[in-house]
């Protein structure tokens, strides 16, 4: 499957011109797709799917920076090329800081420009997105790192908050987990870190975010999802660690258990920093219980 770059230009002209020049290229071929207005470019570019975009600098009498910053604004990381009708130091400036990788001046252009400067946004588009990797996810599990998880947290807080939707969040901790390292080693502690953070994992819908809160916590954010329903979700992983003995790396099956807190906005917290708070104290009264189970913030605790 060829990558795909998007061209996003009122004039159709451009997008023959830019079909001819692709089809010239010499190392990589690529799909050329197209967009004629601001609109349709901006839905296009944030449904992803594109490795780089070719972007016009006036469309229709709308600002092609203006549409940088506004997909930047909402997450779009897919490298942007500028293309303009005439050479100006200020409009590359502008490009630049609103997030453009490069600048193309159009009557400038021929195939061996367009596909070295490609190749350029194409290889530091991979670089942006391992270093994004690695911001935002925790080495040893794959998981969501806590920085990324406060910063969802805080966005679906407030989503939740906005559109009177519910909101919930659960805490898990490995039980005993001290005697995993005590008696079979931090490596071995390891590997159940993964293996646990797998096995929650697994049981997980698309839209649920989970991530690794701390040494051998891990958080779940479940959006559109009532305390009640929370709790199940808890109870079902509860159970699947519980079910499911891990490997330690010599080979050997060890059984863990999780305790899990869980607690829902606004029922138990009206914001994202008493809602972690809401949901710890019921994995403590979890803890207290007698461990392998989960509960509810502000009920009496108990029942695995
Ligand atoms: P409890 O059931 O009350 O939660 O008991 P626990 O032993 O799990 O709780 P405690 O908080 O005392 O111990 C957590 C341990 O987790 C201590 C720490 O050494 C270990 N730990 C934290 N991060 C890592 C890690 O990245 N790798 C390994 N191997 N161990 C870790
Ligand atoms: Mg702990
Ligand atoms: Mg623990």
């Amino acid at each position: 499957m060829p990558r795909r770059i998007l061209l996003i230009d009122d004039d159709r002209l451009q997008y023959r011109l830019t079909q001819g020049q692709f089809g010239q290229f010499r190392a990589e071929k690529f799909e050329l797709d197209y967009a004629a207005t601001y609109e349709e470019g901006l839905a296009r570019l944030l449904a992803g799917g594109h490795a780089a975009c070719l972007l016009d600098y006036q469309l229709g009498g709308r600002d092609g920076l203006e549409l940088i910053r506004e997909a930047v604004a909402r997450g779009c990381r897919t490298p942007i090329i500028f293309l303009t009708a005439e050479t100006s130091e200020n409009v590359d400036t502008a490009a630049m800081n609103a997030g453009a990788l490069d600048y193309l001046v159009k009557g400038e252009l021929n195939p061996a420009a367009l596909e070295r400067s490609l190749r350029y946004a194409l290889k530091l588009g991979d670089t942006l997105d391992r270093l994004h990797r690695l911001a935002t996810h925790d080495d040893l599990t794959g998981l969501l790192n806590r920085r990324e998880f406060d910063r969802l947290l805080t966005a679906e807080a407030e989503r939740a908050q906005r559109f009177a939707r519910p909101l919930a969040l659960v805490m898990f901790d490995l039980d005993h987990f001290k005697n995993v390292n005590d008696v079979h080693g931090h490596l071995a502690g390891d590997a159940v870190l993964r293996e646990a953070a797998a096995c929650l994992g697994a049981e997980l819908r698309v839209v649920d975010r989970l991530a690794r809160f701390g040494g051998e916590e891990f958080a779940l954010l479940l959006v559109e999802t009532t305390p009640s329903a929370g709790l199940e979700a808890a109870q079902r992983l509860v159970a699947a660690m519980r079910q499911k003995p891990v490997l330690l790396p010599d080979g050997s099956a060890l059984a863990l258990t999780v305790s899990a807190g869980v607690a829902g906005l606004p029922a138990q917290a009206p914001d994202a920093a008493r809602l972690v708070l809401a949901a710890d104290e019921a994995l403590y009264a979890a803890k207290r219980a007698g461990r392998d189970r989960a509960v509810l913030a502000g009920s009496s605790g108990g029942g695995a």
